[in-house]
């Protein structure tokens, strides 16, 4: 059996993974890579493999940078069946739809900037029509049923506890060419434990192979405990300026999160019960309808929290906003709000409009809660940068940021170290989806506390297992 990465080696993006046993051609996760405009083209347009000849996809969860190039892929000639939970596959539904359209307009908006060069791609990666096929070839399956993937490869699917649908991939493979049974693990994003609204990640007891994330294989995060007081601090101290709220937030996840945290302080009386809530991001608005429907996968504490009352998702304070319109009156709004708008780093969508009407007045805070990427202005704000770019123009930074570290939904460097421990009779354990000083010292400290051989995936180097 043979193993190659083509995406999320010594990187977090683009996560694809190859094995290839007996003769056919397993794809776990197709995302996409995300980074520079030119080099995203030129890495997503291609794959390092034929994709007529993948006989199956395997997906771990709905994040674009694990699913996001399978429209490509079907596209390139994929003829199977893409696997994944339930909800997955219905976030996959809205999430690849609208990954479509940002590929569409932003090759138009493109193709507007430079009307004249023959270098740079005007053709948007993929469409909605490719999106739409594409989703044609998914199959949701229970968590925790084992199904046969291919002859002589099982699969079941165990919690994740990253976000809603998230899973652990375990794969029990019995390897025709040296006769041996086999039991590779893949973690996909890994979650942590105590996260609000899902379960904790499923801890596998035993695996051949261990294919895992590390992501903060070399950083702590503070602990979720805080992220509720955290919260309330924020939205009371602006609260009593008479100032607003902006929080840039991931439409699948984070969002739902904050919702969950805001409704639990409203009911502890932690927050001012009369506060306002948008929620200015069509997707997450949609995003949260599918976790409305998947009240199975809530956590104890949720289902017992809100048992019977009412939905985790649902307050009067609340309100989606969906048309440009609604989301330009926001502006006019009087008195303390919280607007929760996409996209989760300030580089597109309505949260740079909120960040230019409100980022000069000393009475709002800008709330990050997500991990923000070099050069994007998230990072910047992140940095304290006294002056940022919005829309060509530069503003002063006067509002208060402040970083909200509590809320990641990655495993920190110990959460792995933790669940590393705990599998048993491992030959191998292999690290991806990581930055070279993230996966080498979590490498170094796996050898250290398990004694097994850990290596660290190279893209489009294979190995043997
Ligand atoms: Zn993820």
């Amino acid at each position: 059996m043979k193993l190659t990465s083509f995406g999320a080696a010594l990187e977090v993006t683009g996560s694809q993974h190859l094995l290839e046993i007996n003769g056919k051609r397993i794809l776990l996760d197709c995302g996409l890579f995300q980074g520079r405009r030119k080099e995203s083209f030129e890495k997503n347009h291609t794959f390092g493999f034929d994709p007529t000849k993948i006989d199956a996809v395997v997906l771990s969860h709905a994040h674009i940078d694990h699913s996001g190039n399978i429209p490509t892929l079907v596209k390139r000639g994929f003829k199977g069946i893409i696997h994944c939970t339930e909800a997955t596959h219905s976030l996959c539904e809205v999430m690849l739809m609208d990954s479509a359209y940002i590929q569409e307009s932003d090759a138009a908006y493109f193709a507007r900037k430079h009307p004249n060069t023959a270098l740079t791609p005007i053709e948007p990666l993929y469409t909605q029509e490719d999106a739409e096929a594409a989703l044609e070839h998914f199959n949701g399956k229970p968590y925790n049923k084992t199904f046969e993937l291919i002859e002589g490869v099982k699969v079941t699917f165990r919690e994740a506890g990253h976000v809603l649908g998230s899973a652990i991939v375990v794969l029990e493979i019995e390897d025709k060419e040296d006769g041996k049974k086999k039991r590779f693990v893949f973690t996909g994003d890994l979650g942590r434990k105590r996260l609000p609204i899902l379960k904790d990640p499923y801890q596998v007891e035993t695996a051949d192979y261990l294919m895992c994330e590390s992501t903060y294989g070399n950083r702590a995060h503070e602990p979720i405990e805080e992220s509720l007081p955290a919260l309330a601090r924020v939205v009371n101290r602006t609260a009593r300026r008479g100032g607003k709220i902006i929080i840039p937030s991931f439409a699948l996840e984070r969002t739902q999160e904050l919702i969950y945290s805001l409704h639990a302080l409203i009911d502890e009386d932690k927050i001012p019960k009369n506060i306002s809530i948008f929620i200015d991001s069509p997707l997450a608005n949609k995003v949260t309808g599918i976790f409305k429907k998947h009240a199975e996968l809530y956590d104890e504490e949720v289902r017992s929290q809100f048992k019977g009352i009412h939905n985790p998702f649902e307050m009067k304070q609340l309100k989606h906003v969906e048309s440009v319109d609604e989301s330009k009156k926001l502006n006019y709004f009087i008195g303390p709000c919280i607007i929760i708008s996409a996209s989760g780093m300030c580089e597109a969508g309505r949260i740079r409009h909120h960040l230019r009407n409100n980022i000069e007045d000393p009475k709002n805070t800008i709330a990050i809660v997500g991990y923000q990427a070099e050069n994007t202005l998230g990072r910047k704000l992140v940095n304290n940068d006294p002056a940022v770019k919005i829309f060509d123009e530069m503003f002063s930074v006067k509002a208060e940021v402040v970083v909200l570290e509590s809320f990641s939904a990655h495993a920190d460097m110990n959460d792995l170290d933790d669940y590393i421990k705990n599998v048993k009779n491992m030959k191998k354990v292999i690290l991806v989806h990581g930055e070279i000083d993230q996966s080498s010292v979590l490498a170094e400290r796996t050898r250290k506390n398990t004694g097994t051989e850990t290596i660290i995936m190279e893209p489009q180097k294979a190995i043997t297992l």
